[in-house]
């Protein structure tokens, strides 16, 4: 077996032409968790320092369907697209981690408690004796030791997620943060995340911007 843990019959590669730009997707069937996850990957990253790159968790409502009550569609986007300014980065796709890990179904309960009770991002799931956050980011770290890549940069504002990597022998070299415009239906859950989960949210103090100024889209810098 390999270092980085991933048998070569759970890997496949292939050219993926996209709207945002033409990657190399890695697939592979994790030897732990047992999900099948996905790499997007652009330009050489063998033996490279400081890859920009972007571990997101799987969220059907947010990243196929656009749903504007969490930002992940948005993060998806802005990370892609930054990967292909760029010119070399990944995109590791986590599947399994919906709801921060508590599946889909428990998902929409915990919004049906948001809706009905007001409750938040957290205690809606604690009210459901579910656990806050369980998600494994060993997958992640696993297919970056595949791709060979020395240190990143990793687009996020959740510093959990980078101490996350380094436990699992990625070293992070910077942070670039990924700030999404709110709405008001993200608001509150923003707000959560930041106040209760730690996120590293600074422009939620700021006046609203115009939609036209794509400010909190800018990473880098
Ligand atoms: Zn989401």
């Amino acid at each position: 077996m390999p270092d980085h843990g991933i048998a070569a019959e759970d890997i496949a590669e292939a050219d993926l032409a996209t709207r945002h730009g033409t990657f190399r997707t890695v697939a592979f069937r994790d030897p732990e968790d047992g999900n099948e996850h996905l790499a997007l990957v652009l330009g050489e990253t063998r033996m490279r320092e400081d890859v920009l790159v972007r571990v997101h968790s799987e969220c059907v409502t947010g990243d196929i369907f656009h749903a504007l009550r969490c930002e992940c569609g948005d993060q998806l986007d802005r990370a892609l697209d930054a990967i292909v300014r760029e010119g070399r980065g990944v995109l590791v796709y986590l599947r399994g981690h919906e709801g921060r890990g508590i599946g889909l179904v428990a998902k929409v309960r915990t919004h049906v408690l948001q809706d009905e009770q007001g409750l938040d991002t957290v205690d809606s799931a604690t009210a459901l004796g579910l656990p806050v956050d369980r998600r494994d980011f060993s997958p992640a770290a696993r297919v970056l030791k595949y791709l060979g890549v020395r240190s990143v940069r990793l687009m996020s504002n959740n510093l959990d997620k980078i101490r996350a990597l380094e436990m699992n022998g990625i070293t992070v070299s910077g942070r670039v943060p990924l700030l999404i415009q709110a709405n008001d239906h993200n608001i509150r859950y923003l707000t959560a995340k930041r106040d209760r989960l730690g996120h590293d949210l600074p422009h939620l103090d700021e006046p609203r911007l115009d939609a036209a100024d794509d400010r909190c889209g800018t990473v880098g810098g």
